[in-house]
């Protein structure tokens, strides 16, 4: 698919829940490339399908739920004694309570709020710590985001501002990491119908609506998101960047005026 050596580098994607998920379309290009990956999933439910998925690539399954300090060293200690380093690791794994999407966001409460941005934002930080210690030659950490942490996106309430936080640990955690030559980035995707998009109140329409009113008049595929991600973590592409928010959503971001159709402004 891309004509980029990346054997001998060893990968840890967390967030593969199907083969929808964009943790998967990051995941495929970085296979192919050569990469040794393990993957985390977060409760037995989702090995099976996982299993399937990745039949063929020798890599470890390894389940880890982030809310758990436990099963990250865990999963950790797994990774430094099978496969000694990390070169990449794929962040991409968001949770929200379904109501925080369904009611207005001024009623969220505490333990929704904590939850949130428990998994959402929190888990990153938590992942990138240990991961640093398994990146003693440099290494290249990538989450996922959504411009609902910068805008208001109705519905996504709670989801934006646990956005919002994850896109600011980026920058802290890149100039953090920066010196042991450890890149943080984080790519803005546009919508993609996935499980995780399946709780968002409405979520069809913004899908279509995004399509429609994107510079590109398309929503955006998941290899979309593989490719940029393959670009973000691989040191022959994306050596001088981090801290960054990047955004792969057809040029939806930059409008500031959405025209109505047939309408000739
Ligand atoms: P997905 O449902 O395929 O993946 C979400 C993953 O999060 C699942 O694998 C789930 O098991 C995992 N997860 C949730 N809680 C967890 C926990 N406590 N511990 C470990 N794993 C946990 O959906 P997706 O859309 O591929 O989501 C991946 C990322 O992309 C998320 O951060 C999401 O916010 C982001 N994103 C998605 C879209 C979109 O439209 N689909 C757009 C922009 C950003």
């Amino acid at each position: 698919m891309y004509n980029i050596d990346l054997s001998g580098k060893t990968g840890l994607v967390m967030g593969v829940a199907n083969a929808r998920s964009l943790a998967w379309a990051i995941a495929q290009p970085l296979a192919q490339a050569g990469t040794r990956l393990a993957y985390s999933y977060q409760g037995e439910r989702l090995l099976p399908a996982l299993e399937e998925l990745t039949a063929g690539q020798d890599a470890a399954l390894l389940e880890c739920d982030v809310t758990d300090d436990d099963a990250l060293d865990a999963l950790f200690a797994t990774l430094a004694r099978d496969y000694g380093k990390l070169d990449f690791v794929v962040h991409a794994l968001a949770f929200a309570p379904r109501v925080t999407f369904e009611r207005p966001f001024i009623e969220v409460s505490r333990e929704d709020w904590r939850v949130a941005m428990d998994v959402s934002a929190y888990s990153l930080v938590a992942v990138a710590r240990r991961a640093a210690v398994l990146m003693p030659d440099g290494g290249s950490i990538l989450t996922l985001s959504y411009l609902a942490g910068e805008r208001v996106v109705p519905n996504y309430n709670m989801m934006g501002v646990a956005k919002a936080a994850l896109e600011s640990s980026v920058r802290y955690l890149a100039y953090n990491l920066g010196p042991s030559n450890i890149r943080v980035n984080a790519l803005s995707a546009g919508p993609v119908r996935t499980v995780a998009a399946r709780s968002i109140a409405k979520f069809g329409d913004m899908f279509t609506e995004a399509g429609r009113s994107s510079m590109m008049k398309r929503n955006i595929e998941g290899s979309e998101v593989g490719g940029m991600g393959m670009a973000l973590l691989c040191e022959q592409l994306g050596s001088g960047v981090t801290g960054a928010t990047l955004y792969v959503d057809a040029g939806f971001h930059a409008i500031g005026m959405f025209v109505p159709e047939g309408y000739d402004l």
